[in-house]
């Protein structure tokens, strides 16, 4: 008799176990973490660094996009003031 309710306690710790291991655990992200930058030219929040950038008036801008880049260097003054 009391080898069956160790056996019993044993399977339940067991699936216990099991069931714990199941629960979905809180997913750790480096995404919070990372900086993002805005893009001055169309607003967009961008990580700096997989942006290209511009310097002006010593300052470093990033954008998304060729495009942003080359609105921004054509008129940088209208999208910095
Ligand atoms: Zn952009």
């Amino acid at each position: 008799m009391l080898r069956f309710v160790i056996l019993s306690l044993m399977l339940l710790t067991f699936s216990l176990g099991v069931y714990c291991k199941g629960e979905p655990s809180a997913p750790v992200t480096a995404e919070s973490s990372v900086e993002k930058v805005v893009d001055v030219v169309c607003k967009m929040k961008i990580k700096p660094d997989d942006a290209m950038s511009s310097m002006h008036n010593g300052h470093r801008y990033h954008f998304c996009s060729d495009y942003c880049k080359e609105q921004f260097d054509a008129n940088p003054a209208k999208y910095v003031k």
